[in-house]
């Protein structure tokens, strides 16, 4: 169904990334590419670093589950300061690949994007009507807000690099999935919370309808945005959006 209007007392509006503001490509044929052609260098250079070693020690205690559960991962040496770095990017790989939300990956990717995005390597795309809609809903004193499954860290570096700037400025918070899942009523009532807004002043965008399912259940105002290179949703329960011209135009 085509959206109905929302309600002119909606104060935030709460943005999914991927599929959203942002091509679905941009991250599978760009972001996750950079990580794997990537990685073994950023290791080599920094893994020594405290925060580094905070990471490859998370992704030891995850591939212990992983070979605990049978899933039979790529062999990881000794979670030593001198193991073998080779073995610690096939494993990082083999992640990627299952597409694994965990937070020692999504740190490590983070870190590895930074430089990417730092040295001018990266930069990301977000679709036409996304700034001026940033623009817009700022002047008519709405808040944006990004909940997304990339890390904090990963949000900030997306919007601060995208071909028309930096989109920071108009961003007043940011959430991952250290506040909750997506799919998950309480991480958007937490969310609520934490704005200090009533959950029915909060508008949730995303491309994806398990996602707005929870997002609704818990009170927010929904649309689902089709852009292209979307997976196929159910178009039947959500006001539907193909950009961001059509909210609070
Ligand atoms: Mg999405």
């Amino acid at each position: 169904m085509t959206a109905a209007p929302l309600n002119q007392t909606v104060r935030t509006v709460l943005l999914d990334i991927e599929g959203t503001t942002t091509p679905l490509n941009f991250v599978y044929n760009v972001l996750f590419p950079y990580v794997r052609s990537h990685a073994m260098q950023f290791l080599a250079k920094h893994r020594s670093s405290p925060e580094v070693l905070a990471d490859i020690a998370a992704l030891h205690q995850e591939y212990m589950v992983d070979l605990r559960g049978g899933l039979d991962p790529p062999t990881l040496g000794p979670d030593t300061q001198d193991a073998e770095i080779e073995p610690l990017v096939t494993y990082v790989e083999w992640l990627i690949e299952r597409d694994r939300k965990s937070t020692g990956l999504k740190s490590l990717q983070g870190k590895i994007w930074e430089e990417g995005y730092k040295n001018g390597e990266l930069q990301s795309q977000i679709f036409d009507d996304v700034p001026r809609a940033f623009k817009r809903w700022r002047k008519q004193g709405r808040k944006i807000c990004i909940f997304s499954s990339g890390s904090v860290l990963a949000q900030k570096l997306l919007f601060a690099h995208t071909q028309t700037g930096d989109l920071t400025p108009h961003i007043h918070a940011y959430f991952d999935t250290t506040t909750g899942a997506k799919s998950d009523l309480a991480s958007y009532l937490k969310i609520a919370s934490l704005l200090e807004q009533a959950e029915s002043d909060i508008a949730f965008i995303s491309d994806v309808t398990t996602e707005l399912d929870a997002g609704r259940s818990a009170g927010l105002a929904t649309l689902l945005c089709r852009r292209p290179g979307n997976r196929p949703q159910p178009e039947k329960t959500h006001g539907l959006i193909q950009s961001f011209d059509e909210v609070f135009p």
